[in-house]
């Protein structure tokens, strides 16, 4: 890994090396805070900079809560000035969420250093990938609810909130590792108001808010924001009531996403579909569901779900488990490729029509 320790481990040793040598910046950025009891802190977000990393932006609003400096890692000035036996960053945090991500390439170079996310959590055995808890590190209560810091991404989060309300899901789903990260039921974790402050979008992250205790005060909340609010990871359409339908019709959204992963669930989800979209009277333009293929499926049934979603009004989008797995031109790429590019979709009615080379 580099010079850097984990979590502190060896930092005594490492800590000699640069006592009482503040490394002084000359290029013109950020400077090692001058107050010796504040912090020069790096960040690295692995998966690099396509998706606000919240955690980061919440361990930089903490820091700089604090007084300490808190920048992207530089490697540069990192190992320049180690080369003259001192440590520009007194912690780096590096944090990667999803696994297929490769691991941060270069040395790292602090006096601590710390990792995190999910990404370092799962391992693929057999074809199924596996969620180690203990691996997972928590961010202190005092760090999970401050407001993230939005400013160490820009462009990502103009006018845009990022965040949980809820965690943990009751399904326990085999291929998905909410349940091993936060636990077999869902729980509110926050209010609104921790992590957006009138931003027109909310992005929010909640695996299942509907299964919540508290759904209705969520569902309140999103509406009172009059925000645009993506549901990112979807919403259990098995847990849908003409209730939540309606609350849901009040919140503004785009488009709202389901996932129909299970073939056995057919009958509880059909129905509930087709009580949705006459509670809410939205047209398939707002109306996605995902349909998991490579789990636990054959083909008919996989087709047989593309096909019943379209009749009934709705958008299918094709997730295949374990997609780095499955060769080039195989069949269930070649449906994804006919499923999600909605233009070859609604003009070639059948799988069984479409030439993937064209
Ligand atoms: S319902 Fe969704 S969030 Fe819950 S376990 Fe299944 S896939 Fe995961």
């Amino acid at each position: 890994m580099g010079a850097g320790t984990e979590t502190g481990s060896s930092r005594n040793s490492l800590t000699a090396a640069g006592e009482g040598m503040r490394p002084v910046r000359n290029d013109g950025r950020s400077r090692v805070p001058a107050d010796d009891t504040k912090e020069q802190i790096g960040l690295i977000d692995v998966d690099s900079h396509n998706f606000p990393n919240i955690p980061l932006m919440k361990i930089s609003a903490w820091h700089k809560a604090q007084g300490d400096s808190v920048e992207w890692y530089d490697p540069m000035i990192a190992s320049v000035t180690y080369a003259k036996r001192d440590f520009y960053y007194d912690k780096v945090y590096m944090s990667k969420i999803f696994s297929f991500t490769p691991d941060y390439e270069h040395c790292v170079i602090s006096k601590e250093l710390q990792r995190g996310g999910s990404g370092y959590c799962i391992e693929t055995v057999n074809g199924k990938e596996i969620f180690h808890p203990e691996r997972d590190l928590q961010l202190p209560p005092e760090i999970e609810h401050i407001y993230p810091d939005y400013s160490i991404y820009p462009e990502l989060t103009k006018e845009t909130a990022y965040g949980f309300m809820s965690r943990g899901c009751p399904r326990g789903c085999g291929f998905c590792h909410v349940e091993a990260k936060e636990g077999k039921r869902s729980y509110k974790v926050a209010d609104l108001s921790e992590f957006w402050r009138g931003q027109r979008n909310i992005v929010l992250l909640d695996p299942n808010p509907i299964a919540c205790p508290e759904w209705q005060d969520i569902l309140q909340q999103l509406i009172d924001s009059g925000s645009w609010v993506d549901f990112t990871q979807g919403v259990d359409i098995r847990l849908m009531t003409e209730e939540k339908a309606l609350m849901i019709k009040g919140i503004k959204t785009k488009n709202i996403h389901f996932a129909w992963d299970r073939y056995e669930d057919k009958d509880s989800i059909i129905p509930k579909l087709r009580m949705f979209k006459e509670v809410t009277g939205y047209d398939f333009r707002k109306l996605t569901v995902y349909v998991l293929c490579n789990f636990n499926t054959t083909i008919e049934q996989d087709l047989e779900r593309i096909y019943t979603l379209r009749d009934l009004g709705y958008n299918p989008f094709v997730m295949l488990y374990n997609k780095e797995d499955i060769p080039k031109n195989h069949k269930l790429r070649q449906l994804q490729r006919w499923v999600n590019n909605r233009i070859v979709f609604n003009s070639c009615k059948r799988f069984e029509d479409f030439d993937c080379r064209k």
